[in-house]
């Protein structure tokens, strides 16, 4: 809930890492936020984790609240599970990393976990009141990406949150798939990028017309999109098609062509993988039918990267409160008899606090505080022993005085908000 910056082990840098190219690795690795193990690998750090963290937290809020049951599988897969859907042959899938056990088996590390779930599944669906039913994850995949000059926004390693529904019919799945689109449209927008992000028709599959991608508009974003602004959807490229905007009922003239990062995705998978399992279950009449699956998916991290394309500078950024590292930073210009006490009274009512208690110059510190972007900063200076006031800015507000005696009252109704 708490930390001394003196005691923070990352520091900031001053300038950016040459072999870097992208604006959001650039400034989170300035920040102390990530460390870059190489190209398209970055481990969080305190602070990075801290984000993460709270993004994750705001997905998992989301899909325990439409009945998603919370797991964790293996990263290790075994071969025979993947060639039953040939998704094991690497002319169909290119981003596996493979392996070995010492004893010569084939293992790989996953890229999605549609198969294993299945199977998973098999020991446990056996009826019509088994379902429906949603289990996700929040769990690392490995993608051995060919390109990886976006940052954190495409990693060969990331994790990922995946949902799996299973149910009894299409219509029994439909429900439950706009639940999850709604639960999506939640999440964007309590990430603070919902005005940004746009639902997607982009290619389905097997089962349906569509798949359904959440696209953020912003310049580092991979994809190309045609945007209809009073609708507030969109269309991938890759199914821009005049039979396309047709069905959609689009019209070309209104549309806006523009880049955007796809942060989630969500897929109707039919019976795809129960038929190549034989996930089935017995309905009232006793009659086998396969189940009827979909599959969710969000990346934290390239969320966390799509906020600082979107709110930061070259030098600054601004974490959406929700999201922030810490509720608040305290900053102590050679105050710290004062600093130390506001620091002790805001952790005991609740609001997280980094604290710069160190001893250095004012501007070197307004510099860190800047680059690591707490959403608002309190700033403790000589003026505030002579009036017992101290500065307060949350997010991009203007910078309000406040008095010392009324500072905790202050923050929890900030935090409260
Ligand atoms: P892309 O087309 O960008 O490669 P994808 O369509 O292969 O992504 P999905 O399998 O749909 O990705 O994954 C679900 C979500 O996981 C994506 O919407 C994205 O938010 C995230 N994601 C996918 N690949 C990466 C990656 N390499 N690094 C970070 N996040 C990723
Ligand atoms: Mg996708």
């Amino acid at each position: 809930m708490y930390m001394k910056q003196s005691q923070l082990f990352t520091k900031t840098q001053k300038f950016a890492p040459k072999d870097e190219v992208s604006k959001n690795a650039q400034l989170l690795m300035r920040a102390g936020f990530v460390y870059k193990e190489m190209a398209g690998v970055y481990s969080f750090l305190p602070l990075g984790w801290r984000v993460m963290h709270n993004v994750m937290q705001v997905i998992r809020e989301e899909m325990n609240a439409i009945g998603g049951q919370e797991m964790f599988l293996s990263s290790l897969q075994v071969r025979e599970n993947w060639e039953k859907t040939e998704r094991w042959r690497d002319d169909i899938v290119d981003v596996w990393f493979k392996t070995q056990l010492k004893n010569g088996t084939d293992v790989g590390l996953a890229f999605t976990h549609e198969e294993p779930i299945t199977r998973i599944m098999k020991s446990y669906i056996t009826s019509y009141k088994d379902l429906p039913c949603s289990i996700y994850q929040f769990q690392t995949k490995f993608r051995n990406e060919v390109r990886a000059k976006s940052g954190i926004m495409r990693s060969r390693e990331f994790i990922m949150k995946d949902l799996y529904s299973f149910a009894a019919s299409q219509e029994e799945h439909d429900v439950f798939y706009e639940s999850a689109k709604n639960a999506y449209n939640n999440i964007f927008r309590r990430l603070g990028i919902g005005d940004h992000t746009y639902v997607t028709f982009a290619s389905g599959g097997t089962f349906s017309k569509y798949s359904h991608e959440f696209q953020t508009e912003c310049d580092a974003g991979e994809d190309i999109v045609y945007i209809d602004d009073d609708k507030h959807i969109a269309v991938n490229e890759e199914v821009y098609t005049d039979e396309v905007l047709k069905d959609l009922g689009l019209d070309k003239n209104t549309l806006r062509k523009t880049h955007a990062a796809e942060v989630g995705n969500i897929f109707t998978l039919g019976t795809k993988f129960s038929d190549a399992f034989d996930l089935l279950y017995r309905d009232s009449d006793e009659k086998n039918n396969p189940v009827f699956m979909g599959s969710y998916g969000i990346g934290p991290a390239r969320c966390m990267g799509v906020l600082v394309e979107l709110l930061g500078t070259a030098d600054k950024m601004v974490w959406p409160k929700q999201i922030s590292p810490y509720d608040v930073h305290v900053i102590s210009i050679d105050q710290n008899a004062i600093a130390d006490d506001v620091y002790d009274k805001l952790q005991k009512a609740g609001v997280s606090v980094l604290y710069d208690d160190r001893a250095c110059r004012a501007g070197e510190k307004l510099a860190d505080a800047d680059l690591i972007g707490c959403h608002a900063r309190i700033v403790i200076g000589k003026k505030s022993v002579d009036t017992q006031c101290v500065e307060v800015t949350c997010g991009t507000e203007e910078t309000q005085t406040v008095d010392l005696s009324a500072i905790v009252d202050h923050m929890v109704a900030y935090k409260k908000q």
